[in-house]
């Protein structure tokens, strides 16, 4: 699962993927280790762990990824972070998490943990934040010598089915000025709304930090309407649920008609973006009401429609993937050229949590990198 070193070619004209510069939006720390460092921080704390190389290690990610079984996925997690409970761990994974994007043609990463999750060994929350910007700086320091230029920012992410979703918004607004960029929660969506957390929403909405919800990938629209209500989200998680929202109707001339559900019509006209993730959402069954295969997902149906689309890897270690390889796959099932490419990284930038100059830049860095392919 070598995705860095795997070439990706457009075809028909046969530009490199991994050459164009990319906005990564939707991408979780604790998703995205290195197999090797996985190894050599689980030996260093006696972990109990599933394999013993490289290779077994990764393939090991990709049979409980690709289970079929939420629990079995979700183990996966328990193993990813128990090695990311020191400030030399987590700033290491956050660090090489830089790296690798770097390396894969990503100029603005935003970078989604759960401070809450890090703390079995002793740090607190603020410890944790540091050591991870720690790392994220030195990535971008180190990646800068190798000839990369790429910026990132924390979402600080609290879990959606325990009760400390103000105490993070608070620990997100004292981080602001130092890293922390935006507000998400994350975990079991489905008995798990956000109006639970509607008081760190509410703070939060009092302090004018951004939020994005994961919402629409295990659960449908109530829970998409909950995070727009509740967490007044600027972006979806995913999201790819809001096409239950659609309704269509298919003419006998053959022509189809697509009309927009209220929830449907606020996030396509207020360009709320969708973080959809595509091989990550075959994986968790986010599209099973689709098929069950890329060209099911609907994402182009929603690219179609105006939606403000964007690609996102979620979990690069658990899905065996990069955001390169995303397009890649998607270029596959839908047939898009690099102007479509384009529009998915412009959406991404215009998305991001960065001041307006900011976003401008990146959408300029976006259309000279795209314009030399
Ligand atoms: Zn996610």
């Amino acid at each position: 699962m070598d995705t860095i070193a795997t070439e990706y070619r457009l075809e028909g004209d046969g530009a490199d993927l991994r050459a164009l510069p990319k906005i990564s939006l939707h991408d979780h720390l604790d998703g995205g280790l290195r197999p090797q460092t996985l190894l050599e921080l689980g030996e260093g704390i006696g972990l109990d762990l599933p394999a013993s190389d490289v290779e077994s290690m990764a393939e090991w990610f990709s049979v409980q990824s690709n289970s079929g079984s939420l629990v079995e996925y979700l183990k996966t997690f328990d193993l990813t972070t128990a090695v990311m409970q020191t400030a030399e761990g987590l700033a290491r994974v956050a660090r090489e998490f830089v790296l690798d994007l770097a390396a894969d043609g990503v100029i603005y990463g935003e970078v989604r943990w759960a401070p809450e999750q890090h703390l079995a060994r002793g740090l607190t929350l603020d410890e944790a934040v540091e050591a991870v910007q720690a790392g994220l700086e030195q990535g971008a320091e180190d990646a800068r010598h190798q000839g990369h230029r790429i910026r990132t920012g924390q979402l600080v992410t609290a879990m959606r089915h325990t009760d400390r979703g103000l105490e993070i918004a608070e620990l997100a607004i004292r981080h602001r000025y130092h890293g922390v960029v935006g507000f998400d929660i994350a975990g079991p969506e489905a008995g798990f709304p956000p109006s639970r957390h509607r008081t760190a929403f509410d703070y939060l909405a009092s302090q004018f930090l951004p939020v994005t919800v994961h919402a629409g990938e295990a659960d449908g629209l109530e829970s998409i309407r909950s995070a727009l209500v509740d967490g007044r989200a600027l972006r979806l998680g995913h999201g790819v649920r809001i096409a239950e929202d659609l309704q269509i109707d298919r003419h006998d001339d053959g022509d189809m008609y697509v009309t927009l559900g209220p929830i449907a019509q606020w996030v396509r006209d207020r360009e709320i973006a969708l973080e959809t993730s595509p091989s990550s959402n075959l994986q968790t069954g986010a599209i099973a009401a689709w098929g069950d295969d890329l060209v099911d997902h609907p994402f182009d149906l929603l690219y179609q429609l105006g939606f403000r689309v964007t690609v996102n890897t979620d979990n690069r270690l658990q899905s065996g993937t990069s955001l390169t390889r995303e397009l890649a796959l998607l270029s596959d099932a839908f047939g898009y050229d690099l102007d479509d490419l384009e529009v998915f990284q412009l959406n991404a930038a215009a998305a991001a949590f960065l001041p307006i100059d900011d976003r401008e830049e990146l959408a300029e860095q976006i259309e000279d990198g795209f314009d030399e392919a």
